[in-house]
């Protein structure tokens, strides 16, 4: 039977980490991987990217060096930062062989029950993974049996979902962290008021449904009374800084007519949508103005770059490179992933 001093079981970022360490100690190791370098990420969805920005990744031996930090590597060059991190620290990888079962002897020494037979070792390190599995609340178990419920491993692309409404359980609070963290850090208070937005907006979204759905209040005439009641609200407050609202008419009208003509346009085009769709359809999309109004701002007044692809520099370290100097490259950029710039 084969005998190593270490045995390391799994070839993702802390498996190929420990085996750089390893070498530079000079100590003898074997990575066994069941799948390939990097199975975690290979195994996520098409147009996966980090949602971890670029800066953090690094492993020993590779700080990041790109000057692309705050962009997001989708899957397929992290896979190839990981292949090419193992090939640079000479990782003895050998892929697609999976551990089954790890006992010790009656010498303290380990035997592992592997795909391709045994193997000895004194030592095993276990970097077999966290958070591949899906967490399933005990409540899913009695979701009827008609309404599919997938994990985010459970598909690669859009196109394996069934079509249909779907509603996201779990995310923002998830990704970002435990949130009992946020007591104390100011965040907790953000967070209310933005909940507090965000039911708001649904009340309000109700309530214009039921105007225009139940009681067939005209979306014209329905915006034109909200309207008149906004303005009889600001009317005092403007009266009484009569020369503050002239000055700024004055300089900021072309604005003030825009948003005067656009503001209720939009408002007329949701109130129609509702009267003759669900609201549940009506209230999400309407949302895709903020992803919109993101996409201008970034395009048309230039506000900062909204997207940012990483892509890997030369002999596959991971690095950052501007969209333009890849172009100049010809490189193609293949799963741009989007996303405020923090
Ligand atoms: C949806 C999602 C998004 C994420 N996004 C980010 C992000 O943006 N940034 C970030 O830093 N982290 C992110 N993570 C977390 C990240 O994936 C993990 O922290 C990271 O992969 C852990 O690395 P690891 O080497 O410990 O384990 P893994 O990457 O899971 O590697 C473990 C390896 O062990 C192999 N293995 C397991 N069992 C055996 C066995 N019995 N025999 C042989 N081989 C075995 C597996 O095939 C795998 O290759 C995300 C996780 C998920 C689920």
């Amino acid at each position: 039977m084969e005998h190593v001093d270490v045995l390391v079981v799994g070839a993702g970022s802390a498996g190929l980490a420990i085996s750089h360490e390893l070498t530079r100690w000079g100590i003898e190791h074997i990575v066994l991987e069941r799948g390939r370098v990097g199975q975690a990420w290979r195994d996520r969805w098409d147009s996966f990217c980090l949602v971890t920005p670029n800066w953090t990744v690094r492993l020993p031996g590779e700080p990041y060096t790109g000057d692309d930090p705050d962009g997001y590597l989708p899957r397929d060059r992290i896979v190839a930062h990981l292949e090419g991190y193992a090939t640079r620290s000479e990782a003895p990888v050998r892929e697609r062989v999976e551990v089954h079962t790890i006992e010790r002897g009656p010498d303290g020494r380990f035997v592992a029950r592997t795909s391709a037979g045994d193997l000895g070792s004194d030592r095993v390190v276990l970097a077999t993974g966290a958070f591949q599995r899906p967490h399933r609340p005990a409540s899913a178990g009695s979701l009827p049996a008609r309404l599919p419920h997938p994990d985010p491993g459970g598909h690669r692309t859009p196109s394996q979902l069934p079509p249909g409404a779907l509603l996201i359980i779990g995310g923002a609070l998830l990704l970002t962290g435990d949130p009992r963290a946020l007591r104390g850090s100011g965040s907790a208070r953000a967070l209310a008021y933005a909940l507090l937005t965000g039911g708001t907006i649904a009340m309000y979204t109700l309530w214009d449904k039921q105007a225009v759905s139940t009681y067939a209040i005209p979306p014209l005439l329905y915006d034109w009374a909200r309207n008149l009641g906004l303005a009889i609200v600001v009317a005092p407050s403007a009266l009484r800084r009569r020369a503050d609202v002239v000055e700024h008419w004055h300089i900021h009208r072309r604005e003030v007519i825009g948003v005067g003509v656009l503001s209720p346009l939009a408002y007329i085009l949701v109130l129609t949508a509702l009267s003759a769709s669900p609201g549940s359809y009506v209230a999400p999309l309407r949302e895709s103005g903020i992803l919109i109004g993101t996409l201008m701002g970034t395009r048309l007044l230039a506000e900062g770059k909204g997207n940012r692809p990483g892509i890997p520099a030369r002999d596959g370290a991971v690095s950052g490179a501007s969209r333009s100097s890849a172009r100049s490259r010809g490189e193609k950029l293949s799963v741009p992933c989007t996303r405020s710039k923090r």
